[in-house]
């Protein structure tokens, strides 16, 4: 036996034994869901700080963070918003005892287990969003496997992207819609978002106060809160592509997409909608019907990440462009930020810019917009943390008992049920 034979017989079992080790290391950890976790949260505004739009006068804000909790200690992140008691239910008493001991990074897997089990109640509304912030959490959990955040998972190439002001709700006098377009300005923004549907005279005054205040390297964009019917609706798009406004959003309900396909076409500004839309089955019939021009996903209330990616694909299929409307939470902001950053078809992010804590002050490093883009970073999944003394603050204890109000969009007890007038058209 030559020396190095013997050399190499005595060192054997060693080299084995480290490749095993190096095998073990590059498999994959097991990681498997320990239970889930529903964080209902609630802020009152101010009485000086309410906002006013055409759905009512907006008395405080509410949203659901839900904790995916796994056996090595990962967790998870996701939001949705909507009856948060409704979000509690679907989660801890049907897809808890569903999901328990599964691997979170089997996201497809678990996606489709989770909607059939939901389909006869849900497929739109309160379990779709349920659904979709727990599949926000199991995008961030398989990107805290892999070491890589979430918009590299879907194939991107760049930490941030394009992102608005979403705020500018009606006001007294539209000198102070100038103002605060201002102050978005100053803030880092080169988009923002203004609200319509007052009276036709406000309407035009306050695009014109906006474009005068941002000039017209800025982009204006206007959201007619679903108040118009079709000939209003063409001569406010008339008007806004005078202005060159960016996208005229949701002129009419959701429900109604022959005004939609009615609207487009016969004005020369992009028509933009889906807040309201659930799930890549309602997007396909509003892409099928030829209704929009940009579709606006949310992953915390339409189905998660999942679902504004299949959309955003099948929006580009299309030549159409995707920008995920966002509003209650920082979570959601940067879990739709992720798509947009991957997706080329991905044109702005929405950021509710309205002075709401669960935006502003619910990550441990908050939200950071420089000349008109939002931050991303490189670090796994989501890339935040959450700020638990902000969210212990603002934690409501019983999602079936919440106080009246007016928390945008959901209307519990009677106060804020709507604008006090009518809207009042010139002609
Ligand atoms: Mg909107």
């Amino acid at each position: 036996m030559t020396v190095l034979a013997a050399w190499g017989l005595a060192f054997a079992p060693r080299r084995a034994s480290a490749l095993l080790q190096a095998a073990i290391r590059l498999r994959p950890r097991s990681m498997k869901i320990d239970h889930l976790e529903v964080i209902n949260l609630r802020y009152e505004y101010p009485p000086e700080r309410r906002f006013v739009y055409a759905g009512g006068t907006c008395t405080g804000r509410l949203s659901s963070l839900i904790l995916v909790h796994t056996d090595t200690g990962q967790v998870g992140v996701g939001s949705a918003y909507s009856h948060p008691g409704l979000v509690a239910l679907v989660v801890k008493h049907q897809l808890e005892p569903l999901l328990r001991g599964r691997d979170p990074r089997e996201v497809e897997f678990l996606w489709d287990r989770m909607y059939a089990v939901t389909r006869w109640y849900g497929r739109k509304g309160a379990a779709m969003s349920a659904l979709g912030g727990l599949d926000v959490a199991f995008w961030d959990l398989r990107g805290k496997a892999l070491g890589k955040p979430v918009w590299a998972l879907l194939g991107g190439e760049r930490a941030n992207c394009p992102a608005y002001a979403s705020a500018l709700l009606w006001k007294t006098d539209v000198k102070h819609l100038a103002d605060e377009a201002t102050q978005h300005l100053a803030n880092g923004f080169r988009r923002m978002k203004m609200r319509l549907g007052r009276s036709e005279e406000y309407d035009l005054a306050a695009v014109r106060a906006v474009r005068i205040a941002i000039g017209k390297d800025n982009d204006l964009m206007a959201d007619a809160s679903m108040k118009y019917h079709v000939t209003l609706a063409q001569r406010i798009g008339k008007f806004l592509a005078e202005q060159n406004a960016f996208w005229f959003e949701e002129p009419f309900q959701p429900e109604d997409i022959d005004s939609f396909m009615a609207l487009r076409g016969s004005i020369n500004v992009p028509i933009a909608a889906g807040e309201n839309e659930f799930g890549v089955q309602g997007f396909r019939e509003l892409i099928r019907a030829g209704a929009v021009d940009i579709v606006q996903p949310d992953a915390s209330r339409c189905g998660g990440i999942s679902e504004v990616w299949k959309t955003a694909t099948l929006a580009a299929e299309a030549g159409l462009k995707f920008a995920p409307h966002t509003w209650s939470d920082a979570v959601a902001v940067l879990a739709n930020a992720h798509v947009v950053a991957a997706m080329p078809n991905g044109i702005t992010v929405e950021v509710d810019q309205t002075g709401n804590p669960m935006i502003d002050d619910l990550l441990t490093e908050p939200l950071l917009i420089k000349d008109g883009m939002l931050q991303l970073n490189d670090r796994p999944g989501l890339g935040i943390e959450l700020h638990h003394a902000v969210v212990d603050r603002l934690r409501m204890a019983d999602p079936l008992a919440i106080p009246d109000g007016f928390y945008s969009d959901m209307v519990f007890g009677t106060e804020g049920l709507g604008p006090s007038a009518p809207y009042q058209e010139m002609k």
